[in-house]
């Protein structure tokens, strides 16, 4: 379970100062499947950074199943986070001159975990994400929706029970967006809790909850009777 309580982060820089979340208070069950929206600058990424404590936060408490996540140094957040979440982002974030086999290799060997368990699961998330026969391609070798399939797959070899996905779908066309969608709902179904920020109204309504941020607040739908107006 993942929540929020009065969570706030300010930006300084130079004499501005920027409000970009203020009194954001977020429960995330296990196994929830959530889209965020909102306008462009209202705070989604620093929420979604802040989530998979890639940020600080400047007030307020973040308990990330049931751990103090502002009492962490930065080895115990290194390894809260290299044990529970998995990123996906809108540029996909693939080494070039890396094969797809090799891409997901990296943060493997980065956690210490040995070349048979790293051969074990990367055959495994590719498999799942139907791009076993393209292991010793490169990523150039592949259309867009399919490098972000590989770049799910080097999420999911981290076994992350928390996947946060920042505009997954915001360089593919819709097609390629609706198959992506779709292998994150059958993620969602294999236990793991999805947190995702996008602009396509369409992407949000599939997911069973929907969350919007507002001026670095909260407008939660879930709470609400009615269809949500979707602003993006
Ligand atoms: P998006 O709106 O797609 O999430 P970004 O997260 O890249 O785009 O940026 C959001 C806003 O934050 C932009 O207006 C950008 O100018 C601003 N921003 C990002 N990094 C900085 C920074 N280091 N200093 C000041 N503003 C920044
Ligand atoms: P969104 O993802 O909804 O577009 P962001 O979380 O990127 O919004 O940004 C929220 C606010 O914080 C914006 O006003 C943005 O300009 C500001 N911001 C984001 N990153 C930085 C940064 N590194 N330094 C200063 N301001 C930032």
């Amino acid at each position: 379970m993942l929540e929020m309580n009065n969570i706030s982060k300010v930006y300084q820089s130079d004499m501005v100062q920027t409000h970009a979340l203020r009194e954001f208070n977020l429960s995330v069950n296990e196994g929830e499947f959530i889209a965020v929206t909102g306008p462009s600058g209202s705070g989604k990424t620093t929420f979604l950074n802040i989530a998979g404590m890639l940020e600080p936060y400047t007030g307020g408490q973040y308990l990330l199943d049931g751990t103090d996540v502002g009492k962490l140094n930065d080895n115990a957040l290194a390894e809260l986070r290299n044990q529970k979440i998995g990123f996906i982002f809108q540029g996909f974030n693939l080494i070039p001159d890396l094969n797809l086999y090799e891409n997901i290799e990296v943060p493997l060997r980065y956690r210490g975990i040995k070349s048979n368990e790293r051969k074990r699961r990367i055959e495994e998330c590719l498999e799942q994400v139907g791009l076993a026969a393209r292991a010793k391609h490169l990523p150039q070798q592949l259309s867009g929706g399919q490098q972000q399939r590989v770049a799910i797959a080097r999420a999911l070899a981290g076994k992350p029970r928390f996947l946060l996905a920042d505009e997954p779908t915001g360089n593919l066309d819709s097609l390629m967006a609706r198959q992506v969608m779709e292998l994150l709902e059958q993620i969602n179904r294999d236990g793991a809790t999805i947190i995702m920020v996008t602009h396509d109204p369409d992407l949000a309504r599939r997911a069973p909850r929907n969350i919007q941020v507002v001026d670095g607040q909260l407008a939660d739908f879930s709470l609400y009777q009615g269809a949500p107006e979707i602003i993006t």
